[in-house]
């Protein structure tokens, strides 16, 4: 096992169950083209290859990369970039690649250091949704991530990610991964989600309103919407609007479904 690169953050998977549990979830079809984004030593990459038409693996570590070539480079639905998933035009380099279609599904173990980005790179932002946005994404990451993409308006764990990703694309808690199924164990425990990207109905009139409004909205988490929203509408306007859409007039930010953010940033255009 090749030592481990905390700037890369690596971690290597080595629990059988978690394996099987990711690759399930991935509900993979001989017809999936599949993404995974650092691919690491290849442990799940392995699993994959056989049950699906391509794999389309991008590795940042030069070291890992020479690696998967000895490992896995006879196999050929197999393609290996080196370099940042982030700053990679991934579509753009297939092109040169006629075997290898653009990806339909992502599953993958992802560097926890950069999830933010690893999200919004696949499903675009509320201004700017990804299209064509990927049939299926499966990921390792964060547990409490993880809880904050899966949570429920009025939950603990509710916030602004978890309206800005629900908004883009259905979340579902599959399962916990402890820390110690990797080797070496990451400080925090792990989770699969599996995310369905579709925009919710109705999308936003004016989406940039919503990316403000949930900025405003959320900027102090403890305090009640209206307070938080003080600045850009009167008070007695709020509460007229906050009846007229059945929201309690006392709501915090988390109580609010991704469909009321919607219908409020609708009837409350405050990016002017
Ligand atoms: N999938 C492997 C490794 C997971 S660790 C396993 O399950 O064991 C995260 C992996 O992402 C490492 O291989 C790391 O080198 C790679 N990585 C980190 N930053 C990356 C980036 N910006 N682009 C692509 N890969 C990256």
């Amino acid at each position: 096992m090749p030592k481990a690169r905390k700037q890369f953050a690596q971690h290597w998977l080595r629990s059988e169950q978690a394996l099987s549990q990711i690759v399930t979830a991935a509900n993979l079809q001989p017809s999936d083209r599949l993404l995974e984004i650092g691919p690491g030593t290849g442990i799940l990459t392995q699993q994959l290859l056989p049950q699906v038409q391509s794999l389309v693996a991008v590795e940042i570590d030069r070291n890992l990369c020479k690696l998967l070539v000895k490992k896995l480079g006879k196999i050929d639905n197999f393609l290996l970039l080196q370099g940042d998933f982030l700053s990679l035009d991934i579509d753009k380099l297939l092109v040169s690649f006629p075997k290898f279609q653009q990806p339909n599904k992502v599953v993958a173990n992802i560097p926890y250091n950069i999830t933010g980005p690893i999200l919004e790179k696949l499903l675009g932002s509320i201004a700017q949704p990804a299209v064509p946005g990927f049939d299926l994404i499966v990921l390792l990451l964060q547990q409490e991530v993880a809880q904050r993409l899966c949570a429920q308006p009025g939950s603990r764990t509710f916030g602004a990610l978890s309206v800005r990703v629900q908004y883009l694309a259905e979340c579902q808690f599959i399962c916990h991964v402890p820390a110690k199924a990797f080797s070496p164990p990451p400080k925090v425990d792990s989770a699969v989600v599996r995310l369905h990207p579709q925009l919710v109905q109705p999308p936003a009139k004016e989406p940039k309103y919503l990316e403000t409004l949930l900025k405003l909205g959320f900027a102090s988490k403890r305090k009640m919407l209206r307070n938080n929203l003080k600045s850009v509408v009167e008070r007695d306007r709020l509460t007229q609007l906050l009846e007229q859409l059945e929201i309690d007039s006392l709501a915090r930010a988390e109580d609010l479904s991704v469909a009321q953010w919607v219908n409020l940033s609708d009837k409350l255009p405050i990016l002017k």
